[in-house]
C-alpha cells in the first residue's frame, strides 16, 4: 500500500467531492437529494446514483432512493476532514488576497494531493502568519501584493 494512502481521508478524487457536497448539502437541507448532488458536482444523475450506491457499499453513506443520502458516522468523520482541509487552504491562500475564483479553484485541486504532514505545515504557517500581522506584512511585501 501506498504509504500515503494510510494518510488520505477516503477513497478516491471523486469519492472526497462527493463526501465533501453531501456534507454540505445535509448541513443545509438535512438530506443529499441525488439532483442536488448531480448539480453541484456538474455530473450525470446516472453517475450521482451509481457512487451513491458505491458509497452505500462502502459503509460511509445510507442511499434512499427517493429521499436520498445521508452519511454514516464513518463518512460523517472523513467528510468533516475533507470540508476542514478545503477551509485551511482557503484560508491559507486568502492570508495572501488572492482572488475566491482563484483559491476556489486551486483549493479543488490541491486538497486531493495534500498529505496530512503537508497539511500540518500549512496550519502551523497560516496561524503564525494570522497570529503576526508584522510578519504576514513583510511576506505579502515579498510577494509583491
Ligand atoms: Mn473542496
Amino acid at each position: 500500500m501506498d504509504p500515503q494512502s494510510s494518510q488520505r481521508t477516503s477513497g478516491s478524487v471523486a469519492m472526497d467531492d462527493y463526501l465533501e457536497q453531501i456534507l454540505h448539502l445535509i448541513e443545509e437541507k438535512g438530506y443529499a437529494r441525488p439532483m442536488d448532488i448531480s448539480e453541484r458536482l456538474e455530473i450525470s444523475q446516472a453517475s450521482v446514483t451509481n457512487m451513491l450506491q458505491r458509497l452505500d457499499a462502502e459503509g460511509l453513506v445510507d442511499h434512499e432512493k427517493y429521499r436520498g443520502a445521508t452519511l454514516t458516522e464513518e463518512g460523517h468523520r472523513i467528510a468533516r476532514a475533507i470540508v476542514d482541509r478545503h477551509e485551511l487552504l482557503t484560508e491559507f491562500l486568502r492570508l495572501f488576497g488572492i482572488d475566491e475564483d482563484t483559491i476556489y479553484r486551486d483549493v479543488e485541486g490541491m486538497e486531493h494531493h495534500v498529505s496530512r504532514a503537508t497539511l500540518n505545515a500549512i496550519r502551523a504557517v497560516t496561524e503564525s502568519l494570522r497570529d503576526d500581522p508584522k510578519l504576514l506584512a513583510a511576506v505579502l511585501e515579498r510577494v509583491g501584493r
